[in-house]
């Protein structure tokens, strides 16, 4: 069945049939998995956890990783996609994918040994197993760096001490890939099993949003792990840099599905709703702010493809994605805000989606490299002088 949907420069005609196809079938899957359970999930903060299995099915998770894995070995564009039409859904269930994709599997494709990637991977592709990618901690965002969480050789073993924060799937992960800086200080990736002692993830509570998104601590005192549960291939910072990377790719793409659904839900709605007799679509400042939103997300379309084609011809840069992750979420925000205020008091409900989304893009804006980190990344690209310290 072909795409139908907000295409308004005949974006859809620059896709190939595979990609049109996938668009389709994950549009229609999120329409009828995701929308009628979300509204529910995001009040109670949970994530839909019954989704996985569809997910997996749709081989949406491990989506570029190869077959020699069990795994879809898909395209880029093919994977933006799919991210795309699922954070049209929300935000929380593309999170899933793009932690388990690109912050889990990745790291263990690019990173690990032969027998990480045959025990972990093809059973991840199934969502038989998940993981979790812990970077942040307490007192190191922006500046990862400078985190302080060791792993202390001790014959075939390391011990694990320090915390992790704010991190995706956490309390619901089997495994978690943990930097930490080893006894030289060089940054080292380690995967931790779920029940490891020492090792605990309590869940983060009281957030306004990613609600329907599982976000935890992890905790790591004396945590005993073998020394065969580090990714040998990793060393330094760039290692998780490269995983972001990654990740943020699908997030620039996801914030289009977003901002789609905002649009769209906003000229559905102004086209109903009459005030002073009229429908409020009819009023000029309405028909400003609908323009607006469209002339952002055709903008969005254009310029996310493109980077994706260059990645899938090996030609991608992290600059590019910075440039993509930017913009698309700060758009993206911006235009749920504004397809709030066109659904009045009807608007600040999760009976609509607009304020659900608006919420959730906060997160997208800070987390993966907050939107001023990606301003700095680009600075120091076109200027050849860092401005980060
Ligand atoms: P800070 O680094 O303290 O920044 C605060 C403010 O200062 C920001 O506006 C920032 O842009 C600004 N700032 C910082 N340095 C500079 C500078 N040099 N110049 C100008 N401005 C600056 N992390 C993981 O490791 N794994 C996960 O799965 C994960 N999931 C997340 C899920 C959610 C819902 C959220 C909210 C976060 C998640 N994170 C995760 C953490 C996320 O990556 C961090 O929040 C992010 O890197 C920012 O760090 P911070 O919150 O400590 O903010």
């Amino acid at each position: 069945m072909a795409f139908q949907g907000l295409d308004y420069l005949q974006f859809v005609s620059l896709l190939k049939e595979e990609e049109i196809i996938l668009m389709g079938t994950v549009r229609r899957w999120v329409d009828a998995n995701v929308m009628p359970v979300i509204g529910e999930a995001f009040q109670k903060g949970e994530f839909p956890e019954g989704l996985a299995k569809g997910l997996a099915e749709m081989g949406l998770i491990g989506t570029t990783v190869p077959e020699e894995y069990d795994c879809p070995e898909a395209s880029y564009v093919a994977y933006g996609i799919a991210m795309q039409e699922l954070e049209r859904g929300d935000s929380g269930v593309r999170s899933f994918c793009s932690v388990q994709s690109s912050l889990v599997m990745y790291p263990i494709y690019m990173f690990g040994s032969e027998e990480q990637k045959r025990h972990w991977l093809p059973k991840m592709a199934r969502a038989e197993k998940i993981g979790c990618f812990g970077l942040t901690e307490p007192d190191h965002g922006s500046n990862p760096g400078g985190m302080i969480t060791r792993a202390r050789r001790d014959g075939d073993y390391f011990i694990l001490n320090g915390a992790k924060m704010w991190i995706t799937n956490g309390s619901i992960a089997d495994v978690a890939i943990v930097w930490a800086k080893d006894d030289d200080g060089e940054i080292r990736g380690f995967l931790v099993e779920r029940g490891t002692p020492g090792f605990s993830a309590p869940e983060t509570h009281n957030k306004m949003s990613l609600r329907a998104s599982v976000t935890s601590e992890l905790v790591f005192d004396d945590c005993k792990i073998p020394a065969e549960n580090m990714l040998p291939e990793a060393k330094g910072l760039k290692a998780p840099l490269m995983c972001l990377t990654s990740a943020r790719y699908g997030i620039a793409w996801g914030a289009i599905g977003a901002a789609m659904a905002c649009y769209e839900e906003a000229l559905t709605y102004s086209r109903e709703r009459k005030q002073f007799a009229r429908p409020i679509a009819g009023y000029q400042l309405t028909q400003d702010k609908l323009v607006h939103m469209l002339t952002e997300i055709t903008k969005m379309q254009f310029m996310t493809l493109q980077v994706g084609r260059l990645m899938d011809a090996g030609k991608g840069r992290h600059t590019y994605i910075s440039l993509i992750k930017r913009n698309n979420v700060h758009h993206a925000l911006e235009i749920a805000r504004v397809a709030r205020s066109i659904l009045g008091a009807n608007g600040i409900t999760t009976e609509y989606n607009a304020i659900r989304h608006m919420n959730n893009l906060e997160s997208v804006y800070t987390y993966e490299g907050t939107h001023e980190m990606h301003t700095l990344i680009l600075g120091q690209d076109i200027t050849e002088i860092g401005a980060f310290e």
